[in-house]
């Protein structure tokens, strides 16, 4: 039987990228993510079983997706987490699966998601500093969050990479010593362009700090580095190498420079819903199909309609632009 045709959308774009919200919760307030108190998370029983996903997961891979990202909330508060990644990472196509984290848990879960067969990790760390750590964050968690990075490297996750989110006139003194912290370790830094998907309208084009600016700041602090020829260039971050061969550092430019040209990635949301982009305004919903026992080819047909409909990019610089209704902490990274 011929294989189905791969999810393209009418820019000629393949998608074979998935990021799957596990759950909206989370165990830290960045202020650019989620509002202090009182926050009305998704019920229990709206969120996916692991069931579900691994369903759904089965029918995007025999649609060409082979590659998995993790999210939440935080993922490391939805319980079992381990289970889901042993049965993911099983599934005919998968090549790749990966986790973001605050790290916050790790230091429990290392091990088990290691053994489960996790081989990539992204931690969300924007300083080294506690006193900035409780500011940004609101929860006194840095410790607890260098514990677990430590204890991931203990049990054998090699790539390793820390997603710094860049926002201006607040993390610029944290820049270089998280930059040397990753060399030391083997880590990549990536540093993300503040966008506007926080849950409090805080964001404002003034509070970017740009990556261009970024790579500036580290080139006269540590030295010189070269933009390394893209192993895949769909990837959102665009890569750097230290010339002194010291490692590398990615930036995520979604403000100053958007990659939605090349974009392959689609989420699920951990309430069931397709978003064919992080900052889509309209949902397709697949937990009822999930739960009403519908033939995986009509899972299939709403995967592909959703890919059909999808956007150009992001409209962020234009007058156009509509934040998405979704707040990013039940979106995922
Ligand atoms: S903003 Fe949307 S279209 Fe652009 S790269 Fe991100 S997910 Fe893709």
């Amino acid at each position: 039987m011929p294989s189905p045709l791969p999810l393209i959308d009418s820019f000629n774009r393949v998608h074979d990228n998935l990021r799957i919200s596990v759950t909206d919760r989370c165990n830290i307030r960045c202020f650019y993510c989620m509002p202090d108190e009182p926050i009305q998370f998704t019920e229990r029983e709206e969120i996916l079983t692991f069931e579900e996903i691994e369903h759904f997961v089965r029918v995007a891979a025999s649609l060409g997706v082979n590659k998995l990202r993790i999210t939440g909330g935080e993922p490391l508060v939805r319980r079992d987490l381990p289970e889901l990644i042993e049965k993911l990472v099983s599934i005919p196509g998968i090549k790749d699966v990966a986790l973001t984290t605050n790290a916050v848990l790790l230091k429990q879960h290392a091990q088990a998601l290691y053994d489960a067969g996790l081989r990539r990790l992204n931690i969300h760390l924007d300083t080294l500093d506690r006193e900035r750590f409780k500011q940004i964050t609101r929860r006194d968690e840095l410790p607890r969050v260098l514990a677990g990075i430590d204890e991931a490297v203990r049990v054998g996750f090699e790539k390793i990479k820390l997603n710094v989110v860049a926002v201006k006139n607040l993390i610029e003194p944290d820049i270089v010593p998280m930059a040397v912290y990753c060399r030391e370790r083997g880590f990549e830094p990536r540093f993300i362009e503040f966008m506007p998907l926080d849950s409090q309208s805080l964001w404002d084009r003034r509070k970017v700090l740009l990556a261009d600016e970024i790579r500036e700041m580290l080139t006269s602090a540590i030295g010189p580095m070269v933009a390394v020829p893209d192993s895949d260039p769909r990837a959102p971050a665009t890569d750097f190498a230290y010339s002194d061969g010291g490692g590398r550092v990615g930036f995520i430019a979604s403000v100053s420079k958007p990659f939605c040209l090349n974009c392959n990635r689609i989420r699920l949301t951990s309430d069931g819903k397709l978003r064919y982009c992080l900052f889509a305004i309209e949902e397709t919903d697949v937990k009822g199909l999930l739960r009403s026992g519908a033939p995986d080819s009509e899972i299939a047909d709403t995967l592909r309609r959703n890919i059909a409909g999808k956007w150009i990019g992001h409209e962020i610089n234009s007058s156009k632009f509509i934040p998405p209704p979704r707040p990013m902490y039940a979106i995922g990274g």
